[in-house]
């Protein structure tokens, strides 16, 4: 099934879209929402693998893994979510990275083997922040019970952005102004500029 839900500069949000003309890295859409037709480019997505993870809790460790896109570069220290086997979500930071039997300080995704990583309460949530024109990837440091509201404003550095919609690790997209979340239970936030 063709991804149909794009940024429609006119409604200024993600709306669902008809795709009119494919192209190499270009689609020509109108927007089902208010008609206006416009061209998207379109680059090719990383792919998402899961990097096998020992989580440790206090004095305990557990097996779970860690989502990452496979171009992704990981480094001890990192602050990331990992995923338990009975499919809780915890903010962890990366203890130890393991590639064939060696600790390596940091790697690519692909050629990690394992990462070792402890739970803290702090995530890093990803957030895409359409400013009306391009798309900017941000990374949030967030308190992994905190909460993150449909149609709140929050600020990162430079970036006040308010969020129109909120996917989670579950696969689920919330819409609906007022839901929320905790970051830790958050695969991505979708943001546009906050205007006043
Ligand atoms: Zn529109």
């Amino acid at each position: 099934m063709e991804e149909t839900e794009f940024f429609c500069p006119t409604c200024n949000e993600d709306t669902e879209h008809e795709i009119l003309k494919e192209s190499p890295g270009k689609l020509l859409v109108k927007c089902l929402e208010c008609g206006s037709i416009h061209n998207i480019t379109r680059e090719p997505e990383p792919r998402e693998i899961r990097v096998k993870a020992i989580i440790s809790i206090e004095r305990d460790s557990m097996k779970g893994t860690i989502e990452l896109t496979e171009d992704e570069r990981i480094s001890v220290g990192d602050l990331l979510v990992a995923e338990t086997e009975d499919g809780e979500s915890l903010g962890v930071e990366v203890s130890s990275i393991e590639i064939d039997d060696k600790r390596v300080g940091n790697a690519q995704a692909s050629d990690i083997g394992t990462i070792w990583a402890r739970v803290v309460d702090r995530v890093i949530l990803k957030v895409s922040y359409h400013d009306g024109r391009a798309t900017i990837p941000l990374y949030v440091e967030y308190g992994g019970e905190d909460d993150i509201v449909i149609g709140e404003t929050y600020r990162s550095g430079q970036y006040r952005y308010k969020v129109t919609h909120i996917k989670l690790r579950n696969g689920a997209m919330m819409r609906k102004e007022g839901w929320k979340a905790y970051a830790r239970k958050i695969k991505r936030v979708y943001g546009t500029k906050a205007v006043y």
